[in-house]
């Protein structure tokens, strides 16, 4: 059995999935495209040798006959109104992260996927889909290390473009470990602080960075994320967990050590795409998997609500300099 999926936004992560949908990935093919740059869709065809109908209006696409499900890779303003639209249309929807642009947004997702009465979408979080992560949680929940009491955790890109605002270093980076932390501990998120130590002379000057954000769990657990988007150095994901008997880190990725020139080295990563890569075919296939059983099971509607939640304090926290609470509601029986 083949899925037949539709793609609204072909720009760099909506071209990579459809790559993966189309020449890595098991029963899937992607039969329409859609992008406010209807060449964006064209090159894609011409490029990975597809037959798809291009699509100049997403929600044409979303309601074709021939698309059972749909990728939404599109700017993130945009979700909502696909995602809804997929819903409506009684479809699975993958949706890039952020789900919808603010809390509310999502929770208008949250209701309408319960009223559906079907769970239909999978976010775009995979994190939770990596090796080395799944690896992590694995030790965590053997007991190992006994109880997690705190994390130290690191994002750090090598650099970002001038358009990258200070806000962004939360609603586009530390999004990832707002969602994977919550994933690891299985815990939620009850407030946030952010603080700024000296900033780099390579940041733009409206760019407040390195930031460290300070986060506080249910269970009293303590996480300090460090954001670095200016690191110069890598792309560099960190996380180690100290629990009550001992020590827990990410494993680095895979890197070949090398003894040369009165040096001891490993390469690191400098590419994003690179870090994930595995992760990302990992989370589509069970997306696609999920479609065709007929029983989601990625990070769903709540996750993306969670993470959103999450990251509204975390701006407001940026804004004003407060430790800010984090209200979650009780996640309904529906996503249990
Ligand atoms: P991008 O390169 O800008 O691609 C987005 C594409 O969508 C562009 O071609 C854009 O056209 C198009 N678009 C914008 N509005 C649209 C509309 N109303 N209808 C149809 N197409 C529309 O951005 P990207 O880096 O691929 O990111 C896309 C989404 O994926 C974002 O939400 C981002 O946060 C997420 N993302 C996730 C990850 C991850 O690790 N999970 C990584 C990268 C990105 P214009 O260029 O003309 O606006």
């Amino acid at each position: 059995m083949t899925l037949n999926i539709g793609v609204i936004g072909t720009g760099a992560i909506g071209r990579e999935h459809i790559r993966r949908c189309s020449q890595v990935l098991q029963h899937s093919r992607v039969v329409a495209l859609n992008d406010i740059n209807r060449s964006n869709c064209e090159q894609i065809v011409k490029d990975l040798g597809i037959q798809a109908e291009i699509y100049d209006n997403a929600h044409d696409l979303i309601n074709a006959p021939e698309v059972q499900a749909i990728l939404v890779t599109s700017w993130g303003p945009t979700h909502e109104e696909f995602v809804l639209a997929a819903i409506k249309a009684g479809k699975a929807v993958f949706c890039e992260k952020p789900l919808a642009v603010t809390a509310q947004g999502c929770m208008n997702i949250v209701e309408a996927e319960i009223a559906a009465g079907k769970k239909l979408v999978q976010v775009g979080f995979m994190r939770p889909y990596d090796a080395g992560y799944r690896a992590l949680k694995a030790v965590i929940e053997n007991g190992e290390i006994g109880e997690p009491l705190m994390l130290h955790c690191a994002h750090r890109n090598p650099e970002v473009g001038d358009s990258y605002t200070t806000n962004m270093a939360i609603t586009d980076t530390l999004v990832h470990e707002l969602d994977v932390l919550r994933w690891l501990l299985k815990d939620d998120y009850v407030s946030a602080q952010v603080i700024y130590p000296r900033s780099t002379s390579k940041a733009a000057s409206h760019l407040k960075d390195p930031q460290i954000v300070l986060l506080e769990t249910a269970k009293g657990v303590r996480i300090d994320v460090e954001i670095f988007v200016n690191c110069a150095y890598g792309y560099d994901i960190q996380c180690e967990v100290v629990g009550e008997s001992g020590i827990a880190r990410l494993p680095e990725p895979m890197s070949v050590q090398t003894r040369s020139a009165a040096k001891l080295s490993t390469s690191i990563l400098t590419d994003w795409k690179k870090r994930f890569i595995d992760a990302y075919d990992v989370e589509l296939q069970d997306f696609i998997n999920s479609v065709l059983s007929g029983e989601m099971t990625g990070p769903s509607a709540w996750d993306g609500y969670a993470a959103q939640v999450a990251a509204d304090a975390c701006v407001a926290a940026q804004n004003s300099g407060d430790i800010v609470p984090i209200t979650m509601p009780a996640k309904p029986a529906f996503y249990e």
